[in-house]
């Protein structure tokens, strides 16, 4: 009682003192539990689920789940299966932008509650081990931080009971230019070869989930998913926090 009513007024006294905005719309943003988002932002329709397909997470209209789809029907992806948990628009690309180009590691927090509270989220991530792409060192050294490794670390750190742990297996041995503004087939040629694994111990039963901020075509997912299962990991999924398209 007396410590909820000190924590309280502590973060009152550092909300005056530095106010917080939400990332999306810019109002003031008091205590709601989304340190960066507003609560209106946080319930508006980039959050609402939407039927994907359970093995590429292609949007599969109002059909019921299915696990596969016609965009993966004959495309030969690595990973078992995929999932994200948030369209790439409002407020999900906001959250997104900030933590990669405005210098916010503490963004992955938000990033971490919302796939934390996505639908299925125990189920997929429970025994993971979760496998942040990586970043080339001349990028790491641009921005500081891996992103999808510190949203790995904070979805570890918030779901204690689930025992979810993070190894980064996976290293980025080639520059590669980013895949905003190339087309899928480039995106697959662009990220070709561009990733190896790093020393780990890992049994090879380990449930590796491959995870990044933003998926598009799949294709940085998939070619760290083969890197895996070649080295001979046995289940390799996928999980972006936010799906383009
Ligand atoms: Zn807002
Ligand atoms: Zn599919």
């Amino acid at each position: 009682m007396l410590m909820g009513g000190l924590q309280n007024f502590l973060r009152g006294a550092l909300d005056f003192l530095f106010p917080r905005h939400c990332v999306n719309c810019g109002k003031s943003n008091p205590n709601d539990g989304y340190g960066h988002l507003c609560a209106e932002c946080r319930n508006a329709p980039f959050a609402r689920p939407v039927n994907r397909c359970l093995r590429c997470a292609e949007m599969v209209g109002a059909a019921a789940p299915v696990f596969r789809c016609a965009a993966c029907e004959n495309s030969d992806f690595y990973f078992d299966a995929a999932k994200v948990a948030c369209e790439y628009s409002g407020a999900g690309a906001a959250l997104v932008r900030e933590l990669k180009y405005k210098n916010a590691p503490y963004i992955a927090r938000d990033i971490a509650k919302i796939i934390s509270e996505s639908a299925g989220f125990a189920e997929y991530f429970k025994g993971a081990v979760l496998a942040p792409v990586p970043l080339h060192k001349r990028k790491m050294r641009k921005r500081g931080y891996n992103q999808s490794a510190k949203i790995c670390a904070e979805i570890a750190r918030q779901n204690p009971n689930l025992n979810i742990a993070v190894a980064e297996i996976l290293r980025r041995k080639k520059f590669t230019q980013t895949q905003t503004a190339l087309d899928k087939d480039d995106r697959t040629k662009n990220v070709k070869g561009a990733f190896e694994i790093a020393k780990n111990n890992l049994p090879k039963d380990s449930k590796i989930i491959v995870l990044d901020d933003v998926m598009t075509s799949g294709a940085t997912l998939n070619e760290c998913a083969k890197v895996l299962k070649r080295a001979g990991f046995k289940s390799v999924r996928a999980f972006a926090f936010a799906r383009r398209s």
